[in-house]
């Protein structure tokens, strides 16, 4: 197996284009809306109040797209885990069809958005695939493309040959193409939402924590370390990251790392296999694996990551060899980068639309379909606090469920990820099995 030759250090951090840090706030402002977290959610809220005249402030703890938003897999992807017609099921004959309708666009909304702001964040819409392990696998993937189908979207079933070509991967026995997907460099996506939000007139501020959020005098008052905000309305857009803040909205979700790693670019020969027409790649491990070509040919692998002060270098060399079972020919190819964050799940698999008191809004909890997610939901809040009426929103907006035992969910999860990595594991060793006895 090959060494840890990596330092920590995200591939899209080393290939954006810079954005110059945001300044601090410092001082009192007055605002109409205050928004804390300057990622995708917060972000597309802030683009989208400030094109529509409304004075924005928005606040990051950290730079912006230093947290999910930059350090993500870049995979643009419509739908949620629950297929159209459970979401239909769950959300009534109303609500349901929206919903369904919403997330199904979000990658327009994404590719619209990049193409009308001109955001150079090498976005390649050729297709996401969802590719099977197994056959018991393929089963659930040929309802999915049923359903979508019958929708009118672009999903169309892949042979085990098909799937093969378009990976790369003998690993694959099958699977699906939805078109509506693609790429895009995450960071490079996000600083470009920040470009435009900074040149509609929105104020961003980066090394910013938000420590204390309180009402009084019909207004709400953000109090960071050397300054203070007073608007009429405020966003929440902190996901995975949400801290004590607003602990409700903290424990509402289940934070969850993710982890990924780049090779170097791949030798011309081996690239011209390789995801050749350039789709985006989730497989259906329990844990499963998500890759893509970058724009510089490397292959970008992402799975679950390791908790708590656990060392990266264990996760790294797990992801090396998932890529290498994956792709046996890249077996002497290096690795640059190794990196991680933080996905937000929630116990239905929904994201959620809140509102927390008046004026007082959130979303989060993309369950790692945030690309187009968050961008969807952060469009969506700014509508939401441009006046529309939350039913007119087409998306369920939830009352706060903070888990109860949160501390517990949290542990849960952990046992849950070796209980799944252990079914994953069998499976691995009942397919070598029966290769080695020339069933499959
Ligand atoms: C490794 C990884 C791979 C992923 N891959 C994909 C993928 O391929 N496709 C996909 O669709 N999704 C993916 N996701 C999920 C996706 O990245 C997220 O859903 C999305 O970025 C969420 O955007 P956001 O703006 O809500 O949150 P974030 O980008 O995390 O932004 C939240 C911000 O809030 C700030 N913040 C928190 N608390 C405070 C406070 N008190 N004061 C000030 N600021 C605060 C944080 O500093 C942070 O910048 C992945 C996530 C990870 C971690």
């Amino acid at each position: 197996m090959n060494k840890l030759q990596t330092v920590e250090q995200s591939l899209w951090a080393a290939t954006a284009a810079p954005l110059a840090p945001s300044p601090p706030l410092s001082g009192a402002v007055r605002t109409e809306v205050a928004i804390v977290g300057a990622g995708y959610t917060g972000l597309a809220a802030a683009l989208h109040l400030a094109l529509a005249g409304r004075a924005v402030v928005v606040i990051d703890a950290a730079e912006v797209g230093d947290r999910a938003s930059g350090r993500n897999g870049g995979q643009v992807i419509a739908g949620l885990k629950y297929d159209p017609d459970t979401l239909e099921a769950l959300y009534g004959d109303q609500l349901g069809p929206k919903l369904v309708a919403n997330v199904a666009a979000a990658p327009d909304l994404v590719f619209n958005l990049i193409r009308q702001q001109q955001i150079d964040c090498d976005a390649v819409r050729k297709g996401w695939l969802q590719l099977a392990t197994s056959e018991a696998a393929l089963k659930p993937l040929q309802l999915r493309v049923r359903q979508w189908q019958l929708r009118g979207a672009p999903a169309e079933l892949l042979t085990r040959q098909q799937a093969q070509r378009l990976s790369g991967s003998q690993r694959y026995c099958g699977g699906w193409i939805d078109h509506r997907g693609g790429t895009v460099q995450p960071l490079a996506y996000v600083r470009g939402l920040a470009r435009s939000a900074l040149r509609a007139g929105c104020q961003i501020h980066g090394s910013t924590p938000a420590l204390k959020l309180m009402r009084s005098n019909g207004s709400w008052r953000i109090t960071t370390p050397r300054g203070e905000i007073c608007s009429a309305q405020v966003i929440l857009a902190t996901n995975a990251y949400a801290d004590a803040l607003h602990d409700p909205l903290r424990r509402s979700v289940i934070a969850i790392p993710s982890f990924q790693v780049a090779t170097a670019p791949l030798p011309a020969a081996l690239r011209a296999s390789i995801l050749p027409e350039g789709q985006a790649v989730s497989d259906t491990w329990q844990m499963l694996r998500y890759f893509r070509l970058d724009a510089g040919g490397r292959l970008v692998m992402g799975s679950r990551g390791v908790f708590g002060d656990a060392p990266l270098a264990i996760a790294a060399r797990h992801h090396y060899c998932a890529v290498r079972e994956i792709y046996p020919q890249l077996q002497a190819v290096p690795f640059e980068y190794h990196w991680g964050g933080l996905v937000a799940m929630t116990p239905d698999h929904v994201p959620h639309l809140h509102e927390l008191a008046p004026g007082l809004r959130a979303a989060l909890g993309y369950n790692g379909r945030g690309v187009a997610m968050a961008t969807a939901l952060g469009t969506l809040l700014a509508r939401w606090s441009l006046g529309a009426a939350s039913e007119e929103l087409g998306y369920p907006v939830t009352p706060l469920r903070p888990l109860r035992l949160h501390r517990c969910s949290q542990f849960g999860a952990r046992v849950a990820i070796q209980y799944l990595r252990g079914l994953d594991g069998l499976a691995r060793a009942r397919d070598q099995l029966l290769r080695k006895s020339g069933n499959a």
